[in-house]
């Protein structure tokens, strides 16, 4: 029987992809302090604004390729199929393009828009600040499907449950300092998962994990993947 993997990804996977994170040393995200672009009282005051940092970013993404890291885990879903969770932080389509299949976007994708008027959630890879009418009900309140500073989580539910029933916990790339997200190896090991903690250095939340790897995500997740085959046999 193969274990039942919850792994949660973060802003320091697809930065080895060239993809800036508002963490960076600065504090700033592309040179935009965070409460003025992911908040909805921010899309509230300006929309516009908010609207073209997404589209900026959504447009990015076309300059970054997934990394050893992302391709791994989708190596790992080849093995493992529905007892693997994959559960990003990230709003980049990194992983589907890494070969990802299931992916749980937590905090939403920037490849989506989301209409405030239907509720119609549809898949976007243009520009949203010319407020283009809604494909499901025409009127002009697309929205980018992302979850934003003080808005709750997707998919929390199904990510509580996956926790639930885990042989293991991996941790890979996240500063673990961002709730919910932070909180979950502590909900995996009180269900009687392993944890394991795969980052740059020792994250806030280091020491809820069992153990803890420190090195570059491109080196460690493919090796750790190895391992988790290997057992498999
Ligand atoms: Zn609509």
């Amino acid at each position: 029987m193969s274990p039942k993997i919850v792994v949660l990804t973060g802003a320091g996977i697809s930065a080895e992809s060239g993809v800036p994170t508002f963490r960076d040393a600065d504090g700033l995200w592309e040179g935009h302090r965070v409460e003025d672009v992911a908040t909805p009282e921010a899309y509230d005051l300006q929309p516009i604004t908010v609207h073209r940092f997404y589209d900026a970013r959504r447009a990015a993404l076309a300059a970054v390729e997934p990394n050893p890291a992302h391709r791994a885990l989708a190596r790992l879903e080849d093995a493992l199929g529905d007892d693997l969770t994959l559960v990003t932080q990230n709003i980049d389509d990194l992983h589907e393009r890494g070969g990802s299949r299931r992916v749980v976007h937590m905090h939403g994708e920037l490849l989506a828009a989301w209409c405030r008027a239907c509720s119609a959630r549809v898949r976007w890879t243009g520009e949203l600040a010319d407020l283009p009418p809604c494909p499901a009900c025409g009127v002009t309140e697309l929205r980018p499907d992302v979850v934003w500073f003080g808005e709750v989580p997707y998919h929390m539910d199904r990510i509580a449950m996956a926790l639930a029933e885990a042989d293991l916990f991996v941790s890979i790339g996240t500063s673990g300092a961002v709730y919910p997200a932070a909180g979950f190896v502590q909900q995996a090991a009180r269900y009687g998962a392993r944890t394991l903690e795969l980052n740059l250095e020792p994250s806030e939340g280091t020491m809820w994990f069992r153990e803890a790897r420190h090195g570059r995500a491109g080196d460690l997740v493919p090796a750790w993947v190895d391992e988790v085959l290997a057992q498999l046999g």
